[in-house]
């Protein structure tokens, strides 16, 4: 896999949509918006997600710390040029539909406080909004698609990582097999989809049902570095009006995606995570879907679940697909070229260098050439730079929840690092200090 470094227009923004704050579970304390505003800033983000505007408390928080613009986007009130923010939510419809229990989780955008208002309304009077951010509720998904767009026509419906096994549209466990079997005469207000961190685009392109959907990428961020691991690209005014129609026709500005490897996502290959097994989708066939060790029933993947519904081989390329970016976040890269498994505090500190340096992540991992890269980061966070951009990496696939595990440096070259560290102590001083 090889990825152009240039692929966007000059003048793009990025933005991120689908975030949680610190009222859904499992989520950052960090997760509000004078903290995500800071963040979402030096990873290179000009537009993010609020996440979460169903909750009443939180709510309540986004009025007293943001103000509108005037362009259906907000922004912080003491940082008015800083990120804007676009109010959006994920949602869980538990239901059974078609004889089958279904999980679906779906994104709303909302283009004012006023509608955001009207659909808690509208919705807690038939389901608990107010137990988690990304509220459960009991009724089929199209019937909330129903209920929101009849609140303001323009509001927009983004099904959410569209192949994750469990809670999304496609998926292996609870899922459907088309649309329009999920969302019935609502189809009609679904112009897009999102990828998931497990699928990209390519691997999207193999059905055919689906080119008429814009693909989006979002980091499903739960806690502020995860901020635009996943993102999209715009050449459009950065307006909630002209997002929404670059999103409907991408003609009108929208220029394509950021990725993360989807090999690193959770659900990219099958396997049992209790019992440490991973398989291909073909392996997986072998075993009838049976974990070898236990007997019990592997999680399908996404690749998987993606090879049986697809009518395309791979690689296949439709005409009107934009392109996208495979990219490793910074402090992993960071965390590789230092020879460590986990983000430490001096993977941590040479993160925040950089980015002073570099103005923001984006512009280190996507923007600035190798001729400028040279000035301000150091050899080995460069080569492993280059690496990410030639697709030059391993990864063993994340399965059955568990992330992937990248490799940029083989082990060799790993232990080169250790030996050199250990036998100069001054080599490895003057690496801290650049
Ligand atoms: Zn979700
Ligand atoms: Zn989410
Ligand atoms: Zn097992």
């Amino acid at each position: 896999m090889t990825h152009p470094v240039f692929p966007f227009k000059k003048g793009v923004f990025l933005a991120d949509f689908h975030i949680h704050s610190h009222y859904s579970r499992a989520t950052s304390p960090n997760m509000h918006p004078s903290i995500t505003n800071r963040v979402a800033k030096q990873k290179g983000l000009s537009v993010i997600g609020t996440g979460d505007f169903t909750h009443p408390g939180y709510l309540e928080e986004l009025k007293e710390e943001l103000e509108p613009e005037g362009t259906g986007l907000y922004v912080c009130k003491d940082d008015p040029d800083g990120t804007k923010f676009i109010l959006t939510s994920e949602v869980s419809n538990i239901f059974t539909q078609g004889g089958k229990s279904r999980r679906i989780h779906t994104v709303f955008f909302a283009p004012d406080f006023q509608v955001v208002e009207e659909i808690q309304d509208r919705v807690g009077s038939i389901g608990n909004i107010s137990s988690d951010g990304r509220p459960i509720l009991g009724f089929p998904v199209k019937e909330l698609v129903r209920i929101i767009m009849e609140v303001s026509s323009d509001c927009f419906v983004l099904p959410a990582h569209i192949w994750t096994p469990w809670f999304s549209l496609f998926g292996a466990k609870s899922g459907f097999d088309t649309l329009e079997e999920c969302f019935e005469e609502q189809s009609k207000h679904i112009f897009a989809l999102e990828t998931g961190l497990s699928s990209d685009p390519q691997m999207n392109w193999r059905l055919s049902a689906l080119d008429k959907y814009t693909l989006l990428s979002n980091s499903d961020a739960h806690s502020p570095p995860k901020l635009a691991r996943e993102a999209n690209c715009f050449s459009c005014e950065p307006t909630y009006e002209a997002i929404t129609a670059a999103i409907k026709d991408p003609g009108c500005g929208f220029e394509g995606t950021i990725e993360f490897f989807p090999e690193e996502g959770k659900y990219h290959y099958d396997g049992h995570r209790a019992c440490g097994i991973c398989m291909k989708p073909q392996e997986t066939i072998k075993h009838k879907g049976k974990c070898p060790v236990c007997g019990q029933n592997l999680t399908v993947g996404v690749l998987h679940r993606i090879e049986e519904l697809a009518d395309r081989p791979e690689g296949f390329i439709p005409e009107a697909a934009k392109p996208c970016v495979h990219l490793i976040p910074l402090e992993e890269i960071v965390a590789e070229a230092f020879g460590v498994r986990s983000i430490t505090g001096r993977v941590k500190k040479e993160y925040q260098r950089l980015i002073r340096l570099g103005k923001s992540e984006m512009n280190i991992l996507l923007w600035k050439s190798e001729e400028e890269l040279q000035h301000i980061v150091p050899d080995r966070i460069l080569e492993g730079i280059l690496r990410m951009r030639k697709g030059e990496i391993k990864i063993s696939p994340g399965h059955d929840g568990l992330y992937g595990k990248i490799s940029i440096f083989s082990e060799e070259e790993r232990e080169e690092l250790h030996s050199s560290k250990a036998s100069s102590k001054e080599k490895a001083v003057q690496m801290d200090l650049f």
